[in-house]
């Protein structure tokens, strides 16, 4: 879930420097047991639809996101590196320092009445997880998503939170006039694996739930396959059970996405692996010699065998559903990104 831009009228190329200006953070923690450990930035955005950089190669132009940093804590997220532009750690800081722009709904309201907005899709949960725990406290959502349906705005959402069920009938209110798509992040159905790897998220199974509610409700849910965790989720029974309980879940499609590992979040992911899998460190280091990514041969390996398994179970294209998918990049070598412009793997 993650994308910043970093061009002339970006948010961050010119508030980020002024974001932990005194005037302009108010800095909170909770002591709640949902919040304890967590720090959360408080602050008043400047603009809040931010423009995908041209350079990318991502299927939507346009994103909106409220936080930066996620209490997900997933170890492979892309987004780490993104918290180093605030100068943030981007380990355990990333966990556990949140910004919260506070002024989203309202900024994002007018920013779709202005006469230059010319109503185009955007993407959200494509950088952070818009529906991670501080959601539950600071509700953005809700007001997001009333001002998209309020201008009739095409947008989708991806996410692991199923907190987005909160919001399921101002979703559903949404539809009736515009389009929307919902997809949900489920890499693995792994217990163990989840527990370690994707320590602050909701079970996979309870995402699915999150994916069959939409369902019943008229709204195809698509499951971005996100990550493929190489010798730890790829055999070809984990992939089968994962495809399975995607296909169980009503899902209209299923995007598999190998784990990419690029610098920020490379490094907290292989300091997680020696720790935990230390037998899989020098198969790593061979695997993701070249770059980020897997070679070719693996990801389009990958690609083949849940498109199979996806069509064996019976996943296909929603009948009467408003899902668009958010379409992962294509494999590539290192892209020419200038910046965080990559799905965080949500
Ligand atoms: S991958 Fe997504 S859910 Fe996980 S920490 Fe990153 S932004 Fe949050």
């Amino acid at each position: 879930m993650r994308w910043e831009n970093l061009t002339s009228d970006s948010e961050h190329s010119r508030a980020d420097a002024a974001l932990f200006g005194a005037d302009a953070v108010t800095t909170r923690t909770f002591d709640t047991p949902e919040f304890r450990g967590i720090t959360f930035h408080e602050i008043r955005a400047r603009s809040i639809i931010n423009r995908v950089p041209a350079v990318s190669r991502m299927s939507f132009q346009w994103t909106v996101n409220p936080y930066r940093g996620c209490s997900h804590a997933c170890v492979y997220c892309f987004a780490r590196k993104t918290h180093s532009y605030l100068d943030l750690d981007t380990g355990l800081g990333f966990d556990s320092q949140i910004v919260v722009k506070i002024n989203a709904p309202e900024l994002l309201r007018r920013q779709l009445g202005s006469r230059r907005w010319q109503g185009e899709h955007i993407a959200m949960g494509t950088n952070v997880d818009c529906y991670q725990r501080a959601e539950g406290r600071y509700r953005l959502m809700p007001g997001i998503i009333a001002a998209l349906r309020d201008h009739a705005n095409p947008f989708s959402i991806l996410t692991k939170g199923t907190l987005i069920l909160r919001d399921l009938e101002l979703i559903k209110q949404a539809a009736r006039v515009t389009d929307v798509g919902i997809s949900v992040s489920v890499g693995f159905t792994e217990q163990e694996l989840w527990r370690t790897v994707e320590p602050g998220t909701p079970a996979p199974e309870r995402r699915l739930e999150v994916v069959r509610t939409f369902g019943d409700h008229g709204i195809g849910c698509g499951v971005l396959m996100a990550p493929v965790i190489p010798f730890l989720s790829d055999s070809p029974a984990q992939l089968r059970a994962t495809v399975r309980a995607i296909a169980a879940s009503g899902a209209t499609s299923v995007t598999p996405l190998v784990l990419h590992l690029r610098p920020g979040a490379r490094e907290w992911f292989m300091a997680w692996l020696g720790q935990h899998h230390p037998h899989l460190v020098a198969r790593y280091e061979r695997l993701y010699a070249a770059g980020s990514y897997a070679p070719k041969w693996y990801q389009r390996r990958i690609t083949r065998q849940v498109h199979e398994l996806a069509e064996e179970y019976g996943i296909g294209p929603t009948r009467a559903g408003t899902s668009r998918r958010i379409s992962p990049p294509e494999p590539a070598p290192e892209p020419p990104v200038a910046g965080p412009t990559q799905l965080s793997l949500l």
